[in-house]
């Protein structure tokens, strides 16, 4: 049974010293009852204690990770239902299939079209994650051969290797030793194969049944057979289906704390209409997919489907920011106009484009406000006359620059004389209002 806030508050050190970011122990204690907070964040917590309370904070869907090295994915470890409770944890994992029936040629498309899909967004790098390799021949050498294909070509994406086939599943393993793949396929009919095929090459087991029933049955005996990292699949092909089946599995592992279901799980997503299939996609991501298996990996769909996931998977209660530093726009020089804004993300990323477009190599002063957008930073007295000269002052640009003058955003003209009284000896500019008119701003300043 689960412990209450009040036993797990027992074995704790109980002496408030807020360094897990809660102002008490009981605080943090009722917070690892909810699930909402983990055990490692106490750094005084005792070796019994977390041996005690190892079952009881660890996280409903239990964390798994396939590939290695830089590209290696996580999964699960979720820990709520809804984002505004508490942040998702590990982003959904997607997935391009290449079946071993595919031509050569169109295999090594679809390896170019993953390890090309990487796109910028918002400072963030999003990228098709994994391969899943299918056993559509039915053929072990088949797959061996797409397996060796694909790691000769991608060596470091991680994969799964999908085939209700152990022979051919340990063969696909063994050209990925070492690199934790994931071994998918296990069924009613060949878990014991599968399952120690997984253990022989220590990788995660994905187990696939027709119904939730029959899941349960199969996590419970790859448990038995040694086998804790698991991948889920309980059938679910239509869209409906999918969110239905997905949301059971998540309110059972989350609300209910029921083991069975507490593993991350995979949508399969391929439709012939790709459309259809990005919007598929898109439900999975949207409804608690740990992966989705998609058939391609195009640049439009691509786009859709991570700034779906990034969204998702930011932390609604904490703005996205950029970090406190001047940045270079071009190749300023020491003449070359100095801008300041906010640390808010969009606002960095659309006046920092805006100053790129102006084609005038700039200094852009960005000051941590907590990622507040500039009048949100203002009216919480986060972007002040004050601050703003402390900022500049200690940034050190006084020493890169040869001027003395301040662009401050539109917005904020009030704070222009406040700024040159602490700010001795600079002239502050009020620079537009609107990101899109610094342009023409800066060519006539340059001009
Ligand atoms: Fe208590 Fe540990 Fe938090 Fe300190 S870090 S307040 S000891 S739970």
């Amino acid at each position: 049974m689960a412990l209450t806030g009040v036993d797990i508050f027992k074995l704790l050190p109980k002496t408030n010293c807020k360094k897990c970011g809660y102002p008490t122990c009981l605080a943090f204690a009722m917070k690892l009852a909810q699930r909402q907070a983990s055990l490692d964040k106490c750094p005084d917590v005792s070796e019994e204690a977390k041996r005690l309370l190892g079952e009881a904070s660890a996280p409903p869907v239990r964390p798994v990770t396939f590939g290695a090295g830089e590209r290696a994915v996580k999964m699960g470890e979720e820990t709520v239902l809804f984002r505004h409770e508490k942040r998702f944890v590990n982003p959904t994992v997607f997935a391009v299939e290449i079946k071993d029936t595919t031509t050569e040629g169109e295999a090594l498309k679809l390896i170019n079209d993953v390890l090309s899909s990487e796109i910028d967004r918002v400072g963030q790098k999003l990228k098709i994650d994994a391969f899943l390799l299918s056993n559509a021949s039915g053929e072990p050498g088949a797959l061996e051969s797409l397996a060796r294909l694909v790691f000769g070509k991608a060596p470091d994406v991680p994969v799964i290797i999908s085939t209700a086939d152990p022979v051919a599943g340990e063969a696909a393993l063994a050209v990925y030793n070492g690199k934790r793949p994931v071994l998918f396929g296990a069924n009613s009919g060949n878990i014991e194969k599968m399952a120690q095929a997984a253990g022989t090459f220590k990788a995660p087991l994905g187990v696939s049944a027709g119904n939730l029933d029959e899941l349960i049955a199969l996590t419970e005996k790859a448990k038995s057979l040694g086998i804790e990292d698991l991948i889920i699949d309980g059938g679910a092909r239509k869209a409906g289906q999918i969110i239905e089946q997905n949301t059971i599995v998540r309110r059972a592992s989350i609300k209910k704390n029921f083991k069975p279901l507490g593993y991350p799980s995979i949508t399969f997503a391929q439709r012939d209409d790709v459309i259809l299939e990005a919007l598929v996609a898109g439900l999975g991501v949207s409804k608690y997919s740990s992966v989705v298996v998609v058939s391609s990996a195009e640049k439009w769909k691509n786009l859709a489907l991570f700034t779906l996931r990034q969204n998702i998977y930011t932390d609604p209660q904490v703005p996205m920011q950029v970090e406190q530093k001047v940045y270079k726009i071009g190749e300023p020089q020491a003449g070359s106009p100095l801008l300041i804004t906010t640390n808010f993300s969009l606002t960095y990323f659309i006046v920092s484009g805006e100053v790129e477009n102006s084609k005038v190599p700039s200094w852009l002063a960005v000051m941590d406000c907590e990622g507040l957008s500039v009048l949100t930073a203002w009216a919480a007295g986060k972007f002040t006359a004050g601050k703003i000269a402390q900022f500049i002052k200690e940034s050190g640009i006084e020493s890169t620059v040869s001027h003395r003058e301040l662009v401050i955003p539109g917005y904020v003209a009030i704070l222009s004389g406040a700024i040159e009284e602490k700010l001795e000896g600079w002239k502050v500019t009020v620079g537009p209002r609107e990101a899109n008119a610094l342009p023409a701003f800066l060519k006539t300043k340059a001009a």
